[in-house]
C-alpha cells in the first residue's frame, strides 16, 4: 500500500535531500566561516587555538538496532559519540560533518527524524553542521560523523600524561548504558516470541536514557576550568572503564589500582543488574557506552574534587611494575581485564 506520508528519496534526489538539510542548518559559531554548499567547509579559530578532529562510523546491525532505537535518538547519539571524543581532549566541539549511506527502505521522513536528533544535539552543545556526504546503499543505514573542536594552547589533554601517584577519577556513574541495552534486548526477545505482551519497562527510565540518549560531558570540562584543574591524561568511556584505564596506563607507562567499592553505580543500574543475574561491578567495568570521562589528576588537586557530586576517585596510578589491578570488596586483588567492545566479534556482550 502506498504511504501518503512517505517521500521516496528516489524522487527527491541527492541534491534535493542536501538542500532540505541545508535549509534547516543554523550557524552558531564565529569560527564557522563557510558551511554546506561548496566543495569544502571553511573553519578558522583564534591564533592560540588548535584544531581537534575525530571521526566515528556507525553501522546498522553492528552498532545500532533500529527495532528498538528511535531514529531521532540515533541521530542524537551519533553526535554525542563523536563530540565526546573532542571533549575527552579537553577541547570544545564546534563543528560536525554527517555522512549517510541509505537503502531505499528509508524515506525522506525517516532521514528528517535522524536530523531532528542531530540538530537537537547541535543546539544543546552549540555545534554547527557544516557538511557531509550522502550516498545510496544496498543494505541498511550507515552514519559517519566527523567532529571538529577547538583546543586552547596548553590545555589539550592526551592519553599519555598520567603519572605515578596521580588519582584516577571518573565523572558520573557507570554501567547504566549497558544495563539499558540488556533491557532493550530482553524486550526485543519477548516481543519476537509473543508480540501481544506489553513491554515491562518499569523502573528502567534512567538506564534506558543512558543507553538511548547519552550526554557528552561538556559540563565536566567547563567544571575543570572553574575549579582550575587540568587533568594529566583523559579519555571518554566508550568501551568500559577497564579497557579505557588500561589504555591510559599503557600510553602513560604507569600501573594502576582500582577499588571495587569506589565504583560509582546508580541504584537503578545496580538493581536491574541483580534482576538479570549480572554483577553490577562487571557492568561498571566492562559495560561501555556511558560516555563519562576518566582522567588522572595530581594528588594536590584532591581538595578541589573531594565531595564534588560530579566526580568519584576510583583508584590511583602506580609504578608500571606494579601492574594494573582491581581490589575487590573482600580485599582480593585481580588483574584488570579489558572486555571492550569489539565489533568484529559481533555482539559478544
Ligand atoms: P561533492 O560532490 O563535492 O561531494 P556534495 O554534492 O556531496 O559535494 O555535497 C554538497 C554540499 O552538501 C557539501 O557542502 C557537503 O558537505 C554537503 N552535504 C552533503 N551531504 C550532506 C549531509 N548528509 N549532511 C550535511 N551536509 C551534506
Ligand atoms: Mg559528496
Amino acid at each position: 500500500m502506498e504511504d501518503q506520508n512517505r517521500t521516496e528519496l528516489e524522487n527527491l534526489g541527492e541534491f534535493g535531500l542536501i538542500d532540505i538539510i541545508k535549509k534547516k542548518v543554523q550557524i552558531r559559531n564565529a569560527s564557522t566561516l563557510v558551511g554546506i554548499g561548496d566543495d569544502a567547509a571553511v573553519v578558522k579559530y583564534d591564533d592560540d587555538s588548535k584544531t581537534v578532529i575525530s571521526t566515528d562510523l556507525l553501522v546498522e546491525g553492528v552498532h545500532f538496532d533500529l527495532s528498538y532505537v528511535p531514529l531521532k535518538h540515533l541521530g542524537y547519539k551519533a553526535v554525542m559519540v563523536n563530540i565526546s571524543d573532542i571533549i575527552a581532549m579537553n577541547a570544545v566541539p564546534r563543528q560536525i560533518t554527517v555522512s549517510l549511506s541509505l537503502s531505499n527502505r528509508f524515506s525522506l521522513e525517516a532521514i528528517e527524524e535522524i536530523y531532528e536528533g542531530i540538530f537537537l544535539a547541535c543546539e544543546l552543545y552549540n555545534v554547527d553542521l557544516i557538511g557531509g556526504d550522502t550516498t545510496s546503499s544496498v543494505s541498511g543505514l550507515t552514519i559517519s560523523i566527523t567532529a571538529i573542536g577547538e583546543g586552547k594552547e596548553g590545555k589539550i589533554v592526551y592519553r599519555g600524561g598520567a603519572k605515578e601517584s596521580n588519582l584516577l577519577v571518573v565523572s558520573g556513574d557507570l554501567g547504566g548504558a549497558y544495563m539499558g541495552l540488556q533491557i532493550l534486548e530482553r524486550e526485543k526477545q519477548i516481543y519476537k516470541e509473543s508480540p501481544n505482551v506489553q513491554p515491562d519497562l518499569s523502573d528502567c527510565d534512567y538506564i534506558l536514557e543512558r543507553q538511548l540518549k547519552p550526554e557528552a560531558r561538556l559540563d565536566i570540562i567547563r567544571e575543570f576550568e572553574s575549579l582550575g584543574i587540568k587533568p594529566n591524561a583523559m579519555m571518554d568511556i566508550s568501551d568500559g572503564l577497564s579497557s579505557e584505564v588500561m589504555h591510559l596506563c599503557n600510553e602513560s607507562k604507569v600501573g594502576v589500582s582500582i577499588y571495587e567499592d569506589k565504583l560509582p553505580i546508580d541504584q537503578q543500574t545496580f538493581d536491574r543488574a541483580r534482576d538479570h543475574h549480572l554483577d553490577p561491578t562487571v557492568c561498571a567495568l566492562n559495560g561501555g557506552e556511558d560516555y563519562e570521562l576518566v582522567f588522572a589528576i595530581d594528588l594536590s588537586d584532591y581538595e578541589k574534587i573531594k565531595n564534588h557530586p560530579m566526580f568519584t576517585v576510583v583508584g590511583h596510578f602506580l609504578n608500571e611494575s606494579e601492574g594494573q589491578t582491581l581490589t575487590a570488596k573482600d580485599g582480593s586483588i585481580h588483574p584488570l581485564e579489558a572486555q571492550g567492545w569489539n565489533s568484529f566479534k559481533g555482539h559478544s556482550k
